[in-house]
């Protein structure tokens, strides 16, 4: 995986042509302008090119819950899609999703306050719940999916990097589910969801992937339990998106199999390895702004942060939750270490470049959560 560092704009913004192997990633708390500046760097307005077209940016808006809770994407990212796309000449934009079955997606647009993006922006919302469908053939699969999703010209998919009950992650594959009307998304949880989510990706459309990576869910796709990160991603590739949010949530790409059927069927890449990690800027330092929730208390008592990155800290409170699931976390075991306020000095084990004078230090700036699982199962459990 080739790491380029970018902390000039200046620079950024002539040189850079997003490739579909590239991966964008950039931190901090002003989501709404670090969105325009990661949609800026990648040059989304190149990509769609003609002013003309009919574009539609897709959320997660699976139930009524607020994003701080971690299931629903933050309408700060919408506002600065918006913003970037109608300064740069777009202004056929359309917000359009459909909760899960069991919500009105009206309920869920009303919880999120997307109401006042729609009202600022003068951009509509349909609810996909209510619309039209058709069937398609989905690489041998008929799916029923909604018209207004097939019928614009460049869609930008939304999604939250989060846990998920069945499939143990979601991210810009399994968004899709929410173009396609309540009876089918019905007939896709008989059918196990993972066949069925790989072939929907081989008809609706992926073109851009902002991925809302701010404080998603542990374990559960309607949130409850959010790890804070601070990050917003951008992808091309659905796939290599959701096999590189296996790496940030410490699985194995071979852990969720709709990633590799997307990838035989042509959808994307799953090879990390070959990504381009494009940083726009540093990570910031976890203020804590969020509450920790019990369970997230209870992982992050086997860590001992000081001065800890947003992201990275998040890291290792998914690995420490993988850990958890597969032997189970010591009651006695020595805190983890992690974090800039650790630079120098020894210690006995830590994760991340901050620790590397430790006897037992994870290199990474930051580390994976995946790598973390394996480092510490070597070395600490
Ligand atoms: S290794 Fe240190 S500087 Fe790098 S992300 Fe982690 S805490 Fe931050």
């Amino acid at each position: 995986m080739l790491r380029i560092e970018i902390l000039r704009k200046d620079t950024l913004f002539i040189l850079l042509h997003m490739k579909k192997n590239d991966i964008y990633i950039i931190h901090g708390t002003r989501y709404k302008e670090l969105t325009k500046e990661l949609l800026e760097a990648a040059n989304l307005a190149e990509d769609i090119g003609d002013r003309k077209k009919k574009i539609a940016l897709k959320p997660n808006l699976v139930c009524a819950k607020d994003p701080s809770l971690g299931a629903t994407t933050h309408g700060e990212l919408l506002a600065g899609t918006i913003e970037y796309l109608q300064e740069h000449g777009f202004w056929d934009i359309t917000i359009m999703e459909g909760s899960w079955v069991g919500e009105r997606t009206g309920a869920s647009f009303k919880a999120v306050e997307y109401g006042r993006v729609c009202d600022r922006y003068n951009v509509p919302f349909v609810d996909l719940q209510k619309g039209s469908s058709h069937a398609h053939d989905a690489h041998g699969m008929s799916i029923q999916v909604c018209d207004a999703a097939l019928a614009v010209d460049y869609m930008i998919n939304m999604p939250v990097l989060k846990g998920h009950c069945q499939t143990t992650v979601t991210c810009a594959l399994k968004n899709n589910k929410g173009v396609i009307p309540n009876s089918e998304k019905r007939r896709f949880h008989s059918m196990g969801l993972h066949k069925p989510i790989a072939h929907l990706n081989t008809v609706v459309r992926n073109d851009f992937i902002l991925v809302d990576n701010i404080c998603g869910d542990l374990d559960f796709e309607e949130g409850g339990n959010p790890v804070v990160m601070n990050r917003i991603l951008g992808f091309k590739d659905p796939v290599l998106c959701d096999a590189y949010v296996c790496d940030c949530m410490g699985y194995s790409v071979d852990d969720v199999r709709y990633i590799r059927l997307a990838e035989s069927l042509g959808v994307g890449s799953a090879d990390t390895s070959k990504a381009n990690l494009i940083y726009l800027n540093e990570d910031t330092l976890d203020k804590s702004r969020f509450q920790m929730t019990r369970r997230v208390k209870a992982l992050a008592q086997f860590t001992e942060p000081k001065d800890a990155c947003s992201a990275c800290y998040g890291s290792l409170i998914y690995a420490l939750d993988r850990l958890n699931d597969t032997r189970g976390l010591p009651r006695n075991a020595r805190p983890v270490c992690i974090g800039q306020g650790y630079k120098g000095q020894g210690g006995e084990i830590g994760v991340g470049s901050c620790t590397a004078c430790f006897g037992k230090s994870l290199k990474g700036c930051p580390p994976k959560a995946i790598d973390m699982v394996k480092f510490l199962e070597e070395n600490w459990l």
